[in-house]
C-alpha cells in the first residue's frame, strides 16, 4: 500500500507549508461511508430589493449617507471601520510586556451586484468580471498610498460566519502593517524560494495537478484544491496558474477565468449540503510596503465552517484552541465529495 493510502487509515499530522505550522488527521474517526446531502433548507427567498437593506442602490446607511442608485458594483467607506486612517502615533512598550502601537487603515465596503438575493455563484459572468476588475483597483488604489502595506479582500458569507446582511458584498481592509497570517505566508513563500530556487505554490500546483487526487476544479488560467494541509473539512485554494502576485497582474483573460472558477466553486460548495454555503474567502496578494516579494503567489482561501451537513459544523475548540489544528475527513475525501457535488444532488 503506499504511504498516502496507509495514512489514510492511520492518526497523522501534515505539514502546512504556507503557515509553517502543523495540522492533526485523524481518519480513523471517519470510517462511515459519505452520504451525500443530508437536509435541505429552503434557499433564500429575499427580494431582489429589500428598502431595509443598507447595501441596497438608492438606500439611506447608518449615518444617513444615501447610496447611489448603482447598476454594478459599488465601494464606499465603511461607516463603522474597524480602522482609522488618521489614527495618531502612539505606542508604548513597557518592561519589555506591554506592548502596543496605534494603528493606520482603511476600511471599506464593495457591493458586488445592485440585486440583493444573488451570490457570487448565481451572478452572470461579465457581473464577476467587474467585481474582479474592482478588487484589483481597490488593490491598486489603496496599495499606492505610501503608508499602506497590506490589502486585505475578504468576504463572510452566511449568518454562521457572522455577516450581517446577505446582500453580496465583502470588505477590504488597509493596513499600515502586515497582519500575522500574510505575514507569514509571505515569509515562507519567501524562504522557500531561497532554499529551493523555485515558487512554493507554483511547484505545489504542478504536484497537484500531476496527482488530481486533491483538485476539485480547474480551468485555463486557475485551479481549485483542497490544500493537503487543510484545516477545515470543505477548505480549498484557488491558485493562478502562471505565477503572480496581485489582482492587477492579471491579464483580462485570466480575470475572466478567475471570474469563471468563482462561479463554479461557490455554486458546488451550496450543492455539497443543498444549502447556500457559508464561508470566509480572500485574497492573499503580494504585501505592498515597496519591497520586492518574488516568493508570493496569488492565491484565495475559502474556509467554510460546515462539517456533516447544513446544521453540523466544526468547532475550532479544546485541542484546537489550546494545541493545533485538527480533522477527521481527509483532505482526499473532502476533494472527492466536493468534486461530486453537482452530480449527486
Ligand atoms: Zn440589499
Ligand atoms: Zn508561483
Ligand atoms: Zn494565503
Amino acid at each position: 500500500m503506499d504511504p498516502l493510502s496507509l495514512l489514510a487509515q492511520t492518526p497523522h499530522r501534515r505539514y502546512n507549508l504556507l503557515l509553517g505550522e502543523w495540522v492533526l488527521v485523524s481518519p480513523q474517526r471517519n470510517q462511515r461511508p459519505w452520504q451525500g446531502k443530508v437536509e435541505s433548507v429552503t434557499s433564500n427567498q429575499s427580494p431582489s430589493y429589500d428598502p431595509d437593506c443598507y447595501l441596497c442602490p438608492g438606500n439611506q446607511r447608518a449615518r444617513g449617507v444615501r447610496n447611489p442608485a448603482y447598476t454594478s458594483t459599488f465601494v464606499f467607506d465603511n461607516d463603522f471601520a474597524a480602522l482609522l486612517p488618521a489614527a495618531p502615533p502612539v505606542s508604548i512598550d513597557q518592561d519589555n510586556l506591554l506592548i502596543a502601537e496605534s494603528e493606520r487603515g482603511i476600511c471599506r465596503v464593495l457591493c458586488f451586484s445592485p440585486q440583493h438575493n444573488l451570490s457570487l455563484g448565481q451572478m452572470k459572468k461579465p457581473a464577476v468580471v467587474s467585481v474582479v476588475d474592482a478588487w484589483a483597483q481597490q488593490y491598486a488604489e489603496l496599495g499606492a498610498l505610501d503608508w499602506v502595506n497590506h490589502v486585505q479582500i475578504f468576504e463572510n458569507r452566511g449568518l454562521l460566519m457572522g455577516a450581517s446582511n446577505p446582500h453580496p458584498h465583502c470588505q477590504i481592509w488597509a493596513n499600515a502593517t502586515i497582519p500575522n497570517l500574510p505575514q507569514r505566508e509571505e515569509r515562507h513563500q519567501q524562504e522557500f524560494l531561497q532554499r529551493h530556487g523555485h515558487c512554493l505554490l507554483c511547484n505545489y500546483l504542478e504536484l497537484e495537478r500531476k496527482e488530481k487526487v486533491r483538485v476539485v476544479l480547474e480551468n485555463a488560467n486557475f485551479v481549485a484544491l483542497v490544500p493537503f494541509w487543510a484545516v477545515w473539512p470543505f477548505e480549498t485554494l484557488v491558485l493562478s496558474t502562471r505565477h503572480c502576485a496581485t489582482l492587477p497582474d492579471l491579464a483580462p483573460q485570466e480575470r475572466h477565468d478567475l471570474a469563471g472558477i468563482l462561479i463554479r466553486l461557490t455554486h458546488l460548495y451550496d450543492h455539497v449540503f443543498g444549502v447556500p454555503f457559508p464561508y470566509s474567502m480572500g485574497f492573499h496578494q503580494q504585501s505592498t510596503d515597496g519591497r520586492e516579494h518574488p516568493g508570493s503567489h496569488f492565491h484565495a482561501h475559502f474556509l467554510p465552517p460546515l462539517l456533516r451537513s447544513a446544521t453540523v459544523r466544526k468547532f475550532m475548540v479544546g485541542y484546537e484552541l489550546l494545541a493545533a489544528p485538527q480533522r477527521d475527513v481527509t483532505p482526499e475525501s473532502a476533494a472527492e465529495i466536493l468534486r461530486n457535488a453537482l452530480s449527486a444532488s
